[in-house]
């Protein structure tokens, strides 16, 4: 298998450290507000290429990182009067709550940056002992100048980043590209105590600090979106380097942005749908097809339009496993048509294997699908295990990219509303019977689990908030 490398800017074969082990970390949100879809294509992206691994056979550590102390969260937590750690606490469940709604497979591990304080102020020590890093009145800095090979990665140079970064007025760092490790506590921020007093963690290290932790000194994979290419990751290879001495990642894998209008969606630019507005329109099938059609490192336009049509390309696969399931009910043992599954399989890991090729995986089971259905229409009995093999490629394949509702999704959805509908009805009743404040009551609890009622003349509707 070849992907790209961010690092050596080329196609590379794929070897992991300790096969079968592979170690991937992906760099997670900062939790200060509902992620946008934006966000949600990287966090799929990197859910696809993990179940593509472990399709491989690879067994793969998944660690998701949660920036739960920042700038922002500090500022949002203060202007509802919340504690900080409470706030990021409730947008880390909200982030769970769309992680699933977009079928992404949980983390192995998701490290949060205020339980490994202490080895983020380790790490700092480290740095500082060996002298990348220099205090200054309770802030540390990382010494950029001392890294021979900073700006490897985004291929910048520290030359013309200074000449650019010239108007940053910063009096107490030595370099303007320096930056913070530890930042000195300010009046009403959250603190801990550390070697330079009271402070808290810069961005950067928390990764070098968490990932080493949970992955060890060189991990095998690190992904994220191109944003983060510069300074993000620049720093986090200055500082895990720097302390260890040692190469830090073998693959950088970066993700091309999701756009509106050819700009990147984002929170500063205000042109962005959250994860869950979009999850409500549309489902998550068909949010993950528009994703698997486009390669993982090209940009992306969003649009509505795209995606009702990533829904009817959905409607002919979903079509023809209707039609499967059916004709493996009625199959027999007549002769095996004569369509070579393995060819197909081939094709399609031909295709991940190029630098994870999602579009072509996806062309490839479409035409897989054409070619099956040639057999279907007939109508007559078809060899059981010749269908049982094409339900499998289907299966398989379709769990890699998501695109398939399995039973699994139909049977949980179908009880929620089965639910739904009985306290509906419940309610009803309750009116007809004069028992208002019992009716008012299933409604209010109702509204508490994010469910409005919608009464009208033909009954009672629902949604989910
Ligand atoms: P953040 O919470 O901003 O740190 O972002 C979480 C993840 O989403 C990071 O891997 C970012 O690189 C990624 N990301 C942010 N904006 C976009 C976008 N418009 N398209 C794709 N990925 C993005
Ligand atoms: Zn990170």
């Amino acid at each position: 298998m070849k992907i790209y490398n961010t690092l050596t800017k080329s196609k590379e074969e794929f070897e992991p450290v300790n096969p079968p082990q592979v170690t991937f970390y992906m760099c997670g949100p900062t939790v200060y507000d509902l992620f946008h879809i934006g966000n949600g294509r990287s966090f799929v992206m990197s859910d696809m290429f993990r179940k593509y691994l472990i399709y491989k056979g690879y067994n793969v550590k998944f660690v998701m990182n949660l920036t739960d102390i920042d700038d922002k969260i500090i500022k949002r937590s203060n202007e509802i009067n919340t504690d900080a750690k409470e706030f990021a606490e409730k947008i880390i469940k909200e982030f769970f709550t769309d992680i699933e709604r977009l079928k992404v497979k949980k983390a192995d591990v998701y490290p949060k940056a205020t339980e490994h304080i202490n080895e983020i102020i380790d790490l700092i020590k480290i740095l500082q002992e060996k002298d990348y890093a220099y205090e200054v009145d309770g802030d540390v800095f990382y010494n950029v100048s001392k890294f021979i090979g900073y700006g490897k990665l985004s291929g910048k140079k520290i030359d013309d980043l200074e000449s650019g970064a010239r108007i940053e007025i910063n009096e107490i760092k030595k370099n303007p590209l320096d930056f913070a490790l530890w930042k000195n506590a300010k009046e009403g921020e959250p603190f801990w105590d550390s070697p330079w007093g009271k402070g808290r963690p810069g961005w950067h290290i928390e990764c070098s600090a968490m990932s080493m932790k949970h992955l060890g000194e060189t991990i095998d994979i690190h992904a994220g979106g191109n944003d983060l290419i510069f300074p993000h990751h620049e720093n986090e290879i200055a500082q895990s380097e720097g302390a260890n001495g040692k190469q830090f990642v073998r693959y950088w894998m970066h993700f091309g942005f999701l756009n509106i209008k050819d700009e990147k969606m984002s929170k500063s630019l205000g042109n962005f749908f959250t994860a869950r507005e979009v999850t409500k329109k549309h489902s998550p099938e068909s949010i993950r097809m528009l994703f698997a059609q486009t390669h993982y490192r090209g940009p992306l336009n969003f649009s509505e339009d795209l995606l009702d049509s990533a829904a009817k390309g959905l409607e002919k696969l979903n079509n023809f496993y209707e039609l499967l399931i059916s004709a493996i009910e009625k199959s027999d043992e007549t002769p095996k048509p004569e369509v070579d599954i393995e060819e197909f399989r081939k094709k399609f890991e031909d295709a991940l294997d190029d630098d994870f090729n999602t579009p072509q995986g996806v062309a490839i089971i479409f035409d897989f699908i054409k070619e099956i259905n040639k057999i279907l229409a007939e109508n007559t009995p078809i060899n059981r295990n010749f269908l049982l093999d094409v339900k499998s490629f289907v299966d398989s394949t379709a769990e890699i990219l998501g695109i398939l509702k399995t039973s699994e999704d139909a049977g949980s959805k179908g009880i929620e509303d089965q639910l739904i509908n009985l306290l509906i009805n419940l309610r009803t009743k309750a009116k007809a019977d004069k028992n208002f404040s019992l009716a008012d009551e299933i409604r209010d609890e109702m509204i508490k689990l994010g469910i409005t009622l919608r009464d009208s003349k033909e009954g009672t509707t629902y949604k989910l908030n």
